[in-house]
């Protein structure tokens, strides 16, 4: 009988599909169903089949609760991951076991419940910071016993946060887990890991494998990742710590630092750091602005305009003039250099790079243009001070120089700026900004976006969005 419901709902839910996609992707499930909540859970992503009426809850997906209430004041078509924990409480997130769970013998799980919590704690480049608080009177999170509500299967079921950027306000374990078997404690450390992470927002790593429906992807994350802590189905493993992916995923949602807006009386449209506050800028007549060290843009323009700055880690400073010719700063002036180019690139004295107006690409020897356009073209280089070079080629995509030729890297961009090889970063079309970790990029997740962001060599980052503002990055990253 079980079996029949199970094809019946899956039906349902293929059936389902194809009629939304009729009516052009608007999901009319309250027609549909009987129950409304359970109607906007699916609509939300969750299998039919796997949405369980607990009550004043559902239990969906097998580990994750969640109350009607909850679930009656949000729009129908949402994904439950689009509510994370807001700034202000992640820093500070309020967990204790109450006093349903025993103070002792093999159901005490405290232990493990503060392991668990360093665990979240350790991650570098994460703002997420819990803590054990048996004497909280308002904790953000409960860990309670299930007294008896989950499937024997379930060794614990969590709530993800609400709407309002509250955790998900309790975990349930069962204590009967599997009829009672003894669970050890690098298993109790997994599942608390587990279930503290759907509390802070992420849901299944594996939710495509396991039939979980409209899951939002992590940014820079490949959506099937074996060695996640969040993968669902896996309550009888051992804690072995997070994943490389996990760790990103962390970062991407929960990033430790944040974008300082610095914009002192005028905007600037292109920005150049070489290291500390060597920062130089352009504002929208190419006028030349250098910050003072501290709370100030300096005009100094003492011949005309720029169309482009760069900045190298030694000082060494080049533009582009409006007639194209690449020209250096002298300390007072700008010495008009040999060539033609539209962009430049200062790694320092010796590491400058350039492209012309044909996208073809020199480096500058100490008295002349190189070319060195060995396959294709570039919209735009960049150069750090220890050699490494990047690019974005004509199709958007970045290539790292490898000494004789371009290889091509993930990603879609506008523009890359590299200190040196493990400061590297950009931005893409939409204004969102990534760093390199070494492998891909990770987004450096910040609301309003930057067109155009600079590296310096001691990691010094800002950047300025299309409208001219002004931010300085500060920044705790592991890569
Ligand atoms: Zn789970």
């Amino acid at each position: 009988m079980k079996y029949f419901i199970f094809i019946i709902c899956t039906f349902v839910i293929i059936f389902y599909s194809c009629e939304s996609k009729i009516d052009n992707g608007i999901n009319n499930s309250f027609e549909q169903k009987d129950d409304p909540l359970v109607a906007k859970l699916i609509s939300m992503g969750f299998r039919a089949d796997m949405i369980e009426d607990k009550g004043d809850y559902y239990l969906v997906e097998g580990d994750i609760s969640i109350s009607k209430k909850e679930l009656s004041l949000q729009k129908p078509t949402q994904a439950m991951t689009q509510y994370l924990v807001s700034d202000s409480k992640i820093i500070n997130v309020i967990v204790k076991a109450d006093n349903s769970i025993p103070s002792s013998g093999v159901d005490n799980w405290r232990y493990e419940i503060q392991q668990a919590i360093n665990d979240w704690n350790s991650i570098n480049g994460s703002k997420i910071t819990m803590s054990y608080n048996e004497s909280a009177s308002n904790p953000d999170i409960t860990i309670m016993s299930d007294n008896g509500s989950l499937n024997d299967n379930v060794i614990a079921a969590s709530e993800f946060p609400s709407s309002s950027g509250n955790p998900g306000w309790r975990i349930r374990i069962n204590l009967d887990f599997l009829s009672n078997m003894t669970v050890s404690l690098s298993t109790k450390q997994y599942n608390i890991v587990h279930e503290l992470g759907h509390c802070i927002g992420f849901r299944h790593t594996n939710w495509v494998s396991r039939g979980e429906e409209n899951a939002v992807t992590v940014p820079g994350t490949p959506g099937d990742d074996p060695n996640s802590v969040m993968n669902g189905g896996t309550a009888l493993y051992s804690w072995n710590g997070f994943s490389n992916y996990d760790i990103s995923a962390a970062i991407a949602l929960y990033t430790d630092g944040y974008w300082q807006n610095i914009t002192p009386g005028g905007r600037l449209y292109q920005i150049a750091v070489g290291s500390g506050n060597d920062v130089w800028g352009l504002n929208a007549q190419g006028r030349i602005y250098k910050w003072n060290g501290s709370n100030n843009w300096i005009n100094i323009t003492p011949a005309g305009a720029l169309l482009n700055i760069s900045v190298g880690s030694d000082g060494t400073v080049w533009g582009i003039n409006t007639s194209y010719q690449p020209v250096q700063w002298n300390g007072s002036n700008w010495l008009v250099k040999p060539g033609v180019l539209k962009q430049i690139s200062v790694g320092s004295a010796s590491h400058i790079w350039g492209i012309n107006l044909s996208n073809r690409i020199y480096q500058w020897n100490g008295s002349t243009w190189i070319n060195i356009t060995p396959a294709g073209a570039l919209k735009y280089v960049a150069a750090g001070n220890d050699g490494t070079v990047w690019g974005v080629n004509m199709s958007n995509q970045p290539v790292l120089w490898n000494g004789s030729d371009w290889v091509v890297k993930s990603g879609v961009l506008t523009m890359i700026s590299v200190a040196n090889n493990s400061n590297v970063w950009a931005v893409n079309s939409q204004q969102k900004i990534f760093k390199w970790n070494g492998s891909g990029w990770q987004n450096i997740t910040y609301q309003g976006g930057l067109a155009d962001v600079s590296v310096g060599s001691d990691g010094s980052v800002w950047g300025v969005n299309s409208s001219g503002l002004i931010y300085k990055g500060n920044f705790n990253l592991p890569f």
